[in-house]
């Protein structure tokens, strides 16, 4: 869908110059991680406070962990700055831990803080690295780097495609299943629960692609739900097994898919929450 919000950038690097990345981060967790990389931006100039953004981004870190997997992290903050975008990328040598699905340290972080007015280029870029992070050759280049250059100009190989694949969405299932938990405990809680519960709801909402939310609306009115779990290979809001390529390709991942048959959001089943 083509609107006022696509942003004409095709490259990654248009947004991260070589100052912009820190090839050895010194922080020993992930909070000081995140301080360390916000003073780089503030150094830039590309943002003139640390402490709103770095308070902005642990409370979107709480609602679900930014970390995507495979040693990569992307936590970011919904805050205007002054600037449309700013982005700053840290290595970690010893690795840092970040909550990841799949209970591995974080070695590359990739911070994001971007303008409230432009709200379709958050998603551009997300979509955009977490269709290169995914694939294993791409990440083993990324993590062989030997120097700050060399990082930079791997991850300038990263292109953001301006129409990401609908068949899935790539890392935004824990994302979305956490949006209908919100929207499913809103409905019972009291005025003053409702607007807390509302204000996490929004916070997910700010970085979710607007056609991806529509669908999602339209589903809860009709069913009550619009996101279901794939459990021994069967769609849980339909109860039809899906194909085996596609149970195979659910099973473990953290990306979202259509089911074929009801055409509910499916996603892996959530073991822990
Ligand atoms: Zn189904």
């Amino acid at each position: 869908m083509e609107n006022a919000e696509t942003p004409k950038h095709s490259r990654f690097c248009e947004y991260l110059k070589l100052e912009q990345v820190v090839y050895n981060l010194k922080a020993n967790d992930k909070i000081q991680a995140l301080e360390e990389l916000l003073d780089v931006l503030v150094r830039l100039k590309h943002i003139k406070n640390k402490k709103p953004v770095l308070t902005r981004i642990i409370d979107r870190e709480r609602l679900v962990t930014t970390a995507i997997g495979h040693g990569i992290a992307l936590p970011h903050a919904r805050v205007d700055t002054g600037c449309n975008i700013a982005v700053v990328v840290g290595r970690s040598e010893k690795g840092l831990d970040f909550d990841a699905v799949d209970g591995k340290k974080v070695h590359l972080i990739i911070l994001i803080v971007w303008n409230p007015s432009i709200p379709g280029l958050f998603n551009h870029l997300f979509a955009g690295l977490a269709q290169f992070l995914i694939k294993p050759g791409f990440r083993e280049k990324v993590f062989k780097a030997k120097s700050r250059k060399e990082l930079h100009k791997i991850l300038c190989e990263i292109e953001l495609t301006l129409f990401p694949p609908t068949d899935k969405i790539i890392s935004r299932a824990g994302l979305l299943w956490k949006l209908q938990k919100l929207e499913i405990q809103k409905r019972k809680a009291n005025k003053s629960k409702k607007k807390e519960l509302q204000k996490q709801a929004n916070l997910i909402r700010d970085e979710l692609d607007s056609a991806l939310l529509d669908r999602f609306d339209k589903l809860m009115e009709r069913y009550g739900f619009a996101v279901a779990e794939l459990e021994d290979g069967a769609c849980q809001g339909c109860f039809i097994n899906v194909a085996t390529g596609m149970r195979s390709a659910i099973e473990g991942s953290d990306d979202i898919y259509v089911c074929e048959n009801c055409g509910k959001y499916l996603v892996a089943k959530k073991t822990s929450k």
